[in-house]
């Protein structure tokens, strides 16, 4: 325990911001310095049209906040919950989430009451959180200041962190140093910390691996007097057709984002999303789309935006059991980044902020510190940054199977087709069967490490039966009806 010591810590975004609020509870004072500008007073619109946030490219982009995420905030800050309900997000249980073929199946279990998720835009969400712990007593918040280095110091061959270099961009660009007990990176995508560690010496092993996709976004909001689309319309409104992923962000306040993400190699499309018009007359061919935009329903407040980079990161601080740096933690997407398409990030920044706090309250010596978090991070967060990674994977294989008119999932070996026709026949089971529903839910919302749902024997014998229907028919559950690609990409010439 270690009451009245001082942490730095960079970046009040997601991970920042939730560090801060652990930390402070466990009795650490916390300086935050924050690159950007504070969330303008005012609502959750003022807050997303307004809010300059260059600082968090993904900003404007919609983001799920998975039952992960929401389970932790209720067991700890309740109150804080209820603040984002008063702001206009919304909570989705899981009886909420089961479609209405499988509600005679659906009996309450215990575990269900973590399964939820909250449906806001992320201004709402983090000009909200940003406000709570702006009030806590031992948070102090330093905006528009950039943490443009650090001071370090060398003894017997063991790096510390001895103080960080400010640029305060308010006051022509004035340098200082600030010194505490403990440094924490929450600087998200763009960290500059490891290549500065690795200039003092350090020696910090990074794993990248790129998902060769490009995310858009558009946002709408819904007409006056138009009612939001059913969650369980017979069309998803999320879902693959085979070259293009796509789905709809219901937000608060009746706004609602959509996004069309795309292989890297699907030139024609890329060009094509990045025009208002274009992006609406593609997402108007998909059924389970047509009730959220169609011209009645809901008008563009955006133009369409992308992000690229979509790389899965994981950086290491430890080598050969030796602490490349003490006192120094990463947490979030500074330490460990999965592809926004499955909707993590948040969660396992969340999830770390609390590693992050139980170790430094728990343990004093700074190499023990760094060993502990380095091991907690990896058994409870390496296992979902696996799962990302073997999903992106996946996706790259099929992405390149539908642009060469393949079959997306052709097997050269027997292990391969068995792989195939159980994940096959898993799609299909989740779709028919409240158990294996449930299981996959627990694993989309990482309330438990991904697929060990599959360790039950119920619902591997459920599948198991389901493979002997054969693969085309389960390989049905997979595909979302739409255009096929060739009759996408010609529509797009007589558009
Ligand atoms: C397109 C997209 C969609 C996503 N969708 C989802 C989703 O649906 N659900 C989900 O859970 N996650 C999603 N994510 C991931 C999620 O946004 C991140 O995992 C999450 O924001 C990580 O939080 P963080 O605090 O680590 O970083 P960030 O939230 O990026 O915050 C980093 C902060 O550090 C500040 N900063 C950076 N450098 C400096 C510096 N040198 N000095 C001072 N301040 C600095 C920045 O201004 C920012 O405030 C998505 C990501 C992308 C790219």
């Amino acid at each position: 325990m270690n009451p009245g010591q001082r942490v730095a810590l960079v970046g009040a975004g997601i991970s920042g911001l939730c560090s801060a609020l652990a930390l402070s509870r466990k009795g650490f004072s916390v300086d935050v310095f924050e690159r950007d500008i504070p969330p303008p007073d005012g609502g959750a619109d003022r807050a997303f049209f307004d809010w300059n946030r260059r600082g968090a490219a993904q900003f404007r982009h919609p983001h799920a906040f998975l039952g992960l995420m929401c389970s932790l905030l209720e067991e700890r800050y309740p109150d804080l919950l209820d603040d984002f309900f008063a702001a206009g997000a919304r909570k989705v249980t899981f009886d909420q989430m089961v479609p209405p073929h499988l509600q005679d199946q659906y009996h309450p279990e215990p575990g269900d009451e973590k399964l939820w998720v909250l449906m806001c835009r992320r201004a709402t969400m983090e000009t909200i959180f940003r406000r709570y712990v702006e009030k806590q007593d031992n948070i102090r918040i330093v905006n528009t200041t950039y943490v443009t280095g650090i001071q370090t110091e060398r003894h017997n061959d063991q790096i510390s962190i001895t103080g960080l270099e400010l640029t305060d961009r308010q006051a022509d660009n004035k340098k200082s140093i600030f010194q505490a007990d403990i440094y924490v990176d929450a600087t998200g995508r763009a960290s500059k910390f490891s290549q500065w560690l690795t200039a003092a010496g350090a020696a910090i092993e990074e794993e990248r691996e790129d998902a060769e996709i490009v995310y858009y976004t558009r946002h709408y909001q819904l007409k006056p007097g138009v009612d939001e689309p059913n969650r369980h319309q017979e069309e998803p409104s999320a879902g693959d057709v085979g070259y293009m992923k796509y789905g709809v962000f219901p937000g608060d306040s009746g706004h609602f984002a959509l996004i069309i993400c795309l292989p890297n190699a699907e030139a024609q499309l890329r060009q094509a999303v990045k025009d208002g018009d274009r992006f609406d007359s593609i997402c108007m061919q998909i059924p389970g789309l047509v009730p959220w935009i169609a011209k009645d329903k809901a008008e563009a407040t955006t133009p369409p935006f992308g992000i690229g980079e979509i790389h899965a990161v994981w950086r290491s601080f430890i080598k050969d059991e030796q602490p490349q740096a003490l006192n120094f933690f990463a947490v979030g997407d500074a330490s460990a980044r999965t592809n926004p398409l499955y909707g993590r990030g948040c969660s396992t920044g969340i999830l770390h902020a609390h590693i992050l706090a139980d170790t430094l309250h728990d343990y004093t010596d700074p190499v023990i510190r760094a060993l502990e978090f380095q091991q907690q991070t990896t058994k409870k967060i390496r296992p979902i940054y696996d799962a990302s990674l073997s999903e992106d994977k996946n996706g790259i294989r099929r992405a390149k199977a539908v642009m060469k008119g393949e079959q997306r999932d052709r097997a050269d070996s027997l292990k391969k087709w068995f792989g195939y026709a159980f994940g096959d026949a898993l799609a299909a089971a989740a779709r028919y069967e409240i158990n294996v529903f449930r299981g996959v839910m627990r694993t989309v919302n990482l309330v438990e490490k991904p697929g060990f749902f599959l360790q039950d024997r119920k619902i591997r014998r459920t599948i198991f039966r389901y493979m002997l229907r054969g693969r085309k028919k389960n390989g049905q559950a997979r595909v979302q009806r739409g255009p096929n690609r060739n009759d996408m990409l010609d529509s797009l010439v007589s558009d």
